[in-house]
């Protein structure tokens, strides 16, 4: 099934989004823990991807097959372009196409410290377009509510996100944030710039202090007092910062479906207790 058909389908939805292992070592535990996150019925799963080019979909594609055969769940692979061919792009698509999956998160990745050793993909926008002519594929796209680290300014960051929605990118799913009303500013002004496709929000529970740190550095997002005052005062306490990442996410998810933001894409981490703790306190606002 198309994921936009499950996002036009006039109910709420939730979304649970995984990572895969980076070597065969790891293969069976990230399995495990993937199958019991996808136990809970979310509306769909998304199997993150590495950017490392030639190979990095391998284990998104072997969990993303597991989840999907094993467990019934539709399944979004992402799949990045910043280190790949286009033979190995076309490849790829063909054998998710092959496979049986309908569903593709499109991305760039981000540019490795050591430079780029392929230059074939400059944008996610040109995978987007390739992968259109590649299948029948239901394409997915990152969106920024703080503005992407590398562009200029916000209004620079959603021209290039309409550039996407342009090349064919049926929904869009943010980044982490911790604040609602950087939402709620953003999608106004992807709606003023014509942007209209279902946009997800991404919301990451933080359950332990290092966290905080990598967040904020891959996302550049605001982190409100609120947030850093419970930083402060639980960081040094694993079980209580826990509990209260899983209560500041799920408040966060209140508010939003309270405000008619009606899809919700959490970064479970592999974290079945967490995606189950977060379902448990929303299920009602969901209609299960
Ligand atoms: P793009 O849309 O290509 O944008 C990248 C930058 O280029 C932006 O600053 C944009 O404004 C700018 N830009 C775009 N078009 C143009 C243009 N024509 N001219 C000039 N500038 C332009 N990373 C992974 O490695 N694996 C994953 O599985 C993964 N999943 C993600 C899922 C979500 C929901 C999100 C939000 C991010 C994810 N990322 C993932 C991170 C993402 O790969 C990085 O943020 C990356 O730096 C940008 O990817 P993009 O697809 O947004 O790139």
């Amino acid at each position: 099934m198309k994921i936009s058909d499950i996002l036009n389908s006039g109910r709420p939805t939730l979304s649970f989004e995984v990572f895969p292992p980076k070597r065969s070592a790891g293969y069976e535990e990230v399995a495990e823990a993937t199958e019991a996150i996808a136990a809970l019925h979310p509306s769909f799963m998304s199997v993150t991807c590495g950017a490392g080019g030639t190979g990095s979909s391998r284990y998104t594609l072997r969990i993303a097959a597991n989840l999907r055969d094993k467990t019934g769940t539709e399944v979004l692979p992402h799949l990045t372009c910043v280190s790949s061919t286009r033979e190995y792009v076309r490849k790829t698509a063909e054998e998710y196409k092959a496979r049986g999956f309908e569903n593709i998160m499109a991305l760039r990745g981000d540019i490795p410290k050591e430079g780029r050793t392929c230059w074939d993909y400059m944008y996610a926008a040109d995978l987007i377009r390739d992968l259109r002519q590649y299948g029948d594929f239901c394409i997915g796209g990152a969106c920024y509510p703080d503005g992407h680290v590398e562009a200029a300014n916000k209004a620079e960051d959603i021209r290039h996100i309409k550039e996407k929605v342009d090349a064919g990118c049926s929904f869009l799913t943010t980044q982490m944030f911790f604040d609602n009303s950087v939402m709620y500013n953003y999608l106004y002004r992807l709606r003023e710039a014509g942007i209209t496709v279902p946009v997800l929000a991404g919301i990451m529970p933080i359950t332990n202090v290092r966290q905080v740190e990598t967040s904020v550095r891959l996302s550049g997002t605001y982190l409100p007092p609120r947030f850093k005052s419970m930083v402060d005062m639980f960081g040094n306490n694993p079980a209580a910062m826990k509990q209260a990442g899983i209560v500041y996410a799920s408040e966060q998810i209140i508010e939003l479906l309270a405000n008619g933001v009606n899809h919700i894409h959490v970064y479970t981490m592999n974290h079945p207790d967490v995606a189950e703790r977060i379902l448990s306190n929303i299920s009602e606002l969901l209609g299960r």
